[in-house]
């Protein structure tokens, strides 16, 4: 059953009144020149690094005795190795435990981590979002359709308090972890029933939908304002189908687990960055460009010039749609590849890395298919990975991803990166 907008979205706002908030500081934020975002920006790092120096052990130590003379460019960098490490170091002293949760994430990078959260960065994150999808004309109570390779943001069972939820919203998530011909049919009667104005997915599933559409020439029956893509590189040929079979423009996002919401693409297809929220560089490291962002709202668990591990770089000048942001540009150095089983389905590699969700421990990981029936875990640890935690993860294999496949785990010391020098973590030779 759906209820029209115009009851829903009273409700909604009823509903989430702190992320009603947020969303007009933030659509507020977007209408300051940028020389004032930047004074902002400034002032906000400036804030959290003093908060941070005084309520976090970790940068309590580190930046205790700073020297402020050359700031910020005296900062130091922040490693997912630290992170990994250092986990609980990064948390607020005063920070009440027993509110918080762990997120894990398998890091599309291939370092796996955990992160502490509220509901404040939750709520934060989700009308982020919304400034972003109202870009293309979609408004807070419209219908989305999400397509979600994220097992643990799936619930197998939703509560009755979130089916209310997502009624309200006008929110339906599909899990796309794994699929195959029978499943993009049913997506697209999906797609007819619950008559998004907005789409969301990971680019690999979106585009799979859309190559499954235009060969079949099914549209869809309403008019969708657009389609988001995410938690993966956007190639120009996904993005070409997606426009194709949904009759929209594609609208690529950027942004981790850890520090979500860090760009976004504009109506004119530029990728601006959000510098209400995030201090955003470009710095060599390890001979390469790579993007180094400080999360300017996140006092829970600070990170500060944390590198994310993906490739890009900072573009000077001004965009003609008029947004503020400053913008940047993304590198294409996330590739990973579909999981092919023996029945012909094909498996999302986002599934893979969620089988490591709360094995601590692993620094680096990569999956490699290397035949229909088999698939490595290289595994580099900090220590050796005790047998019980190797029986648990393939029990997991077999139990969540296919018995169809072996499971075989080997401790390496470091992780082959390729002929192309670009780390992925799910390869197939198979693709
Ligand atoms: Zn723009």
């Amino acid at each position: 059953m759906r209820l029209p907008r115009l009851l829903r979205y009273p409700l909604l706002r009823l509903l989430f009144r702190e992320r009603f908030k947020l969303l007009n500081e933030l659509l507020q934020n977007q209408q300051l020149s940028r020389k004032t975002l930047h004074q902002q920006q400034h002032q906000k790092l400036v804030a959290l690094l003093k908060y941070a120096v005084q309520r976090v052990p970790f940068y309590h130590q580190q930046l205790g005795t700073m020297d402020w003379s050359n700031f910020p460019d005296s900062l130091p960098i922040l490693h997912k190795s630290d992170f990994i490490h250092q986990q609980d170091q990064l948390l607020d002293r005063q920070a009440n435990r027993s509110t918080l949760k762990k997120g894990y994430t398998g890091g599309s990078t291939g370092t796996p981590l955990s992160y502490y959260y509220n509901k404040h960065k939750i709520e934060l994150m989700r009308a982020a979002h919304y400034r972003s999808f109202m870009q293309c004309g979609w408004r807070p109570g419209d219908p989305i359709l999400q397509f979600w390779g994220a097992s643990q943001d799936l619930s197998s069972r939703p509560t009755l308090a979130e089916h209310i939820k997502n009624t309200i919203s006008g929110e339906l998530t599909v899990d796309a972890n794994h699929f195959d011909e029978q499943t993009l049919q049913q997506w697209c009667k999906t797609l007819n029933q619950h008559q998004p104005i907005l789409i969301r997915g990971y680019p690999s599933i979106l585009a799979a939908l859309a190559h499954h559409m235009v060969e079949n020439k099914i549209q869809p029956s309403q008019k969708i304002k657009g389609c988001f893509s995410t938690a993966e590189v956007l190639y120009p040929q996904q993005r070409s189908i997606i426009e194709q079979a949904f009759h929209c423009k594609v609208y690529n996002q950027y942004g981790s687990r850890e520090i979500p919401n860090i760009s976004c693409e504009c109506p004119h297809g530029k990728q601006h960055i959000y510098s209400d929220l995030v201090w955003l560089e470009s710095l060599k490291i390890d001979h390469a460009e790579q993007l180094v962002a400080t999360s300017l709202t996140n006092y829970l668990q600070p990170l500060i010039r944390y590198t994310l591990g993906d490739s890009g770089s900072l573009e000077e000048g001004n965009c003609s749609c008029g947004s503020p942001f400053p913008m940047m540009k993304m590198e294409v150095c996330r590739s990973n590849d579909l999981i092919h089983i023996a029945d012909g389905s094909q498996l999302h590699p986002s599934k893979l890395i969620h089988l490591l969700d709360e094995i601590e421990g692993i620094e680096q990981f990569q999956f490699t298919q290397h035949q229909l029936e088999v698939i490595t875990l290289q595994v580099v640890t900090l220590s050796t990975l005790p047998p019980s935690t190797e029986a648990l993860l393939k029990t997991r294999f077999a139990e969540q991803i296919t018995p169809a496949i072996q499971l075989n785990i080997e401790s390496v010391q470091l992780i082959d990166r390729g002929a192309s020098g670009k780390y992925r973590f799910v390869r197939s030779n198979l693709s």
